[in-house]
């Protein structure tokens, strides 16, 4: 039976998400079509995706890119300049599914008009649920719209929760690699530079998530975004460090099983999950080959060597604005150091002290989740 393709609006076209999805909606042309895309100012990279896959609509969020774009353009695809583009698209009558991979909290507005609009979002975006992750849930129940995660960890839990009962969870393991500097000590991590930071050893990804794996906040953001998506409290969400990145999280049950899903370190799978689910689909090269991986080890987290995942539960146990105060101070502080402005260490510290002078609020507003990002990112700019 030949059923209708999903269109999708994929937020973040330029951005290595991003150009996964694009690899992705390439080899299933039979199953996914690209309707619309956003990018930032990649317009290079706009260009091969327009020549590719002739979308229906582009979003340039930025705005001088955006309009000396469209002043030179004659081509059939339409264009939006700005930002709020990005909501035009998640609720196009048209879009089935809306891959939400714009990275931080930028991402926020969209995710939520595509949960508004009935879609269902594959999402990448781990600082939206950790800003807002108390008004996504809400409205995505209110309008049964579903919620697919991208992020590793989570399409694993996911996949090893089908079939199962949320009460028969005692406690989730997201894995961790460690990041590049699993095997310094603590007092070596303030000689780090930018590019030992940027280099992972597992996972090619964007340098927001690279640095925050190297930090593991990463890992904070993920049990944070564990709990909003999985309903459960911080005290059944666990963090092991697991070198090889092979075993992506696991499950385990009231009667002592445990589920796991393992796969090579390869984001094509969990975004090919989150676009097919509940169907699987052919990914070429994404075997693992266990006689050559030999072993898989395990240890525990040491929290003095990485102070933010630490913070991460903090924010989780203090709730409402906190964890959107943390996540914005933390955008601030991984770009500082990006800019080379600060070293490494002071990272944990900007946000540190920034979730210190924070007077949370509960049940925030989505304005006041607005303000309290604005406040985060004032607070760690000045710190
Ligand atoms: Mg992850």
């Amino acid at each position: 039976m030949a059923s209708a393709k999903i269109n999708i609006a994929l937020l973040g076209a330029s951005g290595s998400i991003g150009q996964n999805t694009l690899e992705i909606i390439s080899s299933n042309t039979d199953k996914f079509n690209l309707f619309a895309l956003s990018v930032n100012n990649n317009i290079e990279k706009l260009n091969l995706i327009i020549n590719k896959f002739s979308p229906q609509y582009i979003v340039i969020t930025n705005i001088e890119a955006g309009n000396n774009f469209k002043n030179n353009y004659s081509g059939k695809t339409k264009i939006i300049v700005g930002k709020d583009g990005l909501k035009d698209i998640s609720s196009m009558n048209e879009v089935d599914l809306v891959v939400a991979a714009i990275v931080g909290f930028a991402g926020l507005e969209s995710v939520i008009t595509a949960l508004n609009f009935g879609k269902t979002v594959a999402l990448a975006n781990k600082e939206t649920l950790v800003a807002a992750g108390h008004l996504i849930s809400k409205i995505a129940k209110e309008k049964n719209s579903k919620i697919i995660p991208i992020d590793s960890e989570h399409s694993a839990i996911f996949q090893c929760l089908q079939g199962e009962n949320e009460n028969s969870i005692t406690k989730i393991i997201l894995t961790a690699s460690g990041g590049p500097f699993r095997n310094l000590n603590a007092n070596e991590f303030k000689n780090v530079s930018i590019e030992d930071a940027l280099n992972h050893p597992n996972w090619k990804m964007g340098k927001k998530v690279t640095i925050d794996s190297a930090t593991m906040m990463n890992k904070g953001l993920e049990v944070i975004e564990a709990h909003w998506l999985f309903n459960l409290p911080k005290e059944k969400i666990k963090v092991l460090i697991h070198p090889q990145s092979i075993i992506h999280s696991m499950v385990e049950f009231i009667d002592g099983s445990v589920k796991a899903q393992l796969g090579v370190p390869d984001m094509r799978t969990p975004i090919q999950y989150a676009l097919s689910y509940p169907e699987r689909l052919n990914l070429q090269n994404s075997q693992i080959n266990f006689s050559e991986l030999k072993e898989l080890n395990f240890s525990e987290v040491d929290y003095l060597k990485y102070p933010l995942l630490e913070l991460a539960y903090t924010a989780l146990e203090s709730g409402g604005s906190m964890p959107t105060v943390m996540n914005a101070a933390n955008e601030v502080a991984v770009d500082k150091f990006l800019k080379g402005l600060v070293p490494f260490t002071k990272i944990s510290d900007i946000v540190s002290h920034v979730m210190l002078k924070h007077k949370t609020i509960a049940n925030p507003t989505l304005s006041e989740v607005f303000e309290a990002d604005s406040w985060g990112r004032e607070s760690a700019t000045n710190n």
